[in-house]
């Protein structure tokens, strides 16, 4: 119980260094190669090195996903690329394919290995199978509720992870042909469209083109929409069950969806572990997590009365912008990156890791050649004159309902 790590996905260079300074652990990154999430910006063989580097710095850990399945032909490539990787030390691959499972074995033989959501393990004799394989860690399928994680726990000492939050499937994890069949995206080559979000309509078969109202809202239907998963509430009971790791979905997210979601899982772990027995959830945790972009929230089915899986409709929804990152620091101001547009006189808030925020009013700025900003726009670099805790790397956030507020669109988030 007092080693419970929290996974937290890292999609690109900058990803990692927030994830890390806002609690994780340990992160989970793509290579160029085999990994899901073909359009996260994976990191290539030196990024990967760079990467290492970092988090172990840190004394942290980072795990490379290889969980595509293979075809024949890929297998002259994997071995290649297993050997590439080699050297840089990475503390485990996850895996979803028993092929590549047993390449690394003959390739890389030392290298931990766990088993991805996309096996399904269900059980825990399936735990004791892949554990006979050479597995050291297996991430549990989201569909189990906590009574069966607390048997597999039982028939099994193998490293147990679990995902608390993030996107769902409405099929088993991955298990869709969905994408492939309607766009040719494999979901298991990591190019999934998520059609299963689309709206649908029903035509019959010899009046085409006639859509049949079937609304849910006025935008159509969302007959196969999943909520997205939030096991906040049941983080002790996770630990107490025995489990190693809590996973965080989404290494295509953005910058401050992984810096606001780290910060809130880490508090609760870390309430929990100070005082088991006094633990008391923080109604303010639950409030961070609304202030980032997500579909309406579900604990899946952990508890057992909860199967609330499917959203009324297709809408992402949260409450604060992403406006800037902190890259410099100085005596009385910083130096802004932004990344949505503000101005001076609008009220904003900055966050840091360990649940640190201040919330002010944007006082006049000036750009890097000293001269006066009003507007502070996307990817513009400003000084921010500003008083407080405040460390590179914090983030900027503003309240979406402030009047006169403007998006600069969905880059932001
Ligand atoms: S289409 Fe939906 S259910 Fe299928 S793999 Fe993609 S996200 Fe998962």
């Amino acid at each position: 119980m007092d080693t419970i790590e929290l996974l937290v996905p890292a999609g690109d260079m900058d990803k990692l260094k927030t994830a890390l300074r806002f609690g994780a652990d340990a992160v989970y990154v793509g290579g160029q190669q085999f990994g899901l999430r073909a359009a996260a910006g994976n990191f290539n063989l030196d990024q990967l090195s760079q990467a290492v580097d970092l988090t172990h710095d840190q004394g942290k850990r980072i795990y490379l996903t290889l969980n595509a399945y293979l075809r024949p032909d890929d297998f002259d490539e994997l071995d290649d690329y297993l050997e590439a990787l080699r050297p840089l030390g990475t503390d485990g691959y996850i895996v979803s394919d028993p092929g590549v499972l047993q390449r690394i074995k003959q390739v890389d033989p030392r290298r931990e290995i766990h088993l991805s959501t996309q096996v399904n393990t269900t059980n825990g004799y399936s735990c004791r199978f892949w554990q006979q394989q050479g597995v050291d860690r297996l991430n549990l399928a989201r569909e189990l509720n906590l009574e069966e994680i607390r048997q597999i726990r039982s028939l099994s000492d193998i490293e147990l992870e679990v995902f608390v939050h993030g996107a769902m499937c409405v099929a088993y994890s991955g298990r869709c042909l969905l994408s492939t069949a309607l766009t040719a995206r494999s979901a298991n080559e990591g190019a999934c469209a998520q059609p299963c979000r689309w709206n649908y309509a029903l035509v019959e078969e010899t009046r085409p083109g006639q859509y049949f109202p079937i609304e849910e809202d006025g935008r159509g239907t969302y007959i196969m929409n999943s909520r997205d998963l939030c096991l906040l509430d049941q983080v002790p009971d996770l630990i107490r069950a025995g489990v190693n790791s809590l996973k965080i979905e989404g290494r295509m997210k953005t910058l401050y969806y992984v810096a606001a979601v780290t910060r809130v899982y880490r508090a609760a772990i870390d309430a929990f572990l100070a005082d088991p027995a006094g633990y008391q959830f923080d109604p303010a945790w639950r409030e961070e997590l609304d202030k980032v972009s997500h579909r309406p929230y579900t604990t899946d089915y952990l508890p057992t009365d909860d199967a609330a899986v499917h959203a009324e409709d297709s809408r992402y929804r949260r409450t604060h912008d992403f406006i800037g990152v902190v890259r410099q620091v100085e005596e009385g101001r910083v130096l802004i990156e932004g990344r949505n547009r503000f101005k001076v006189g609008d009220e904003i808030e900055l966050i840091g890791p360990k649940m640190c925020q201040h919330r002010f009013v944007v006082a006049p700025c000036e750009d890097e050649a000293g001269q006066p900003v009003a507007t502070i726009q996307p990817n513009a670099r400003v000084w921010l004159p500003f008083e407080g805790a405040v460390g590179v790397g914090d983030l900027l956030r503003r309240e979406k309902d402030q009047p006169g507020w403007v998006s600069s669109g969905p880059a932001g988030q």
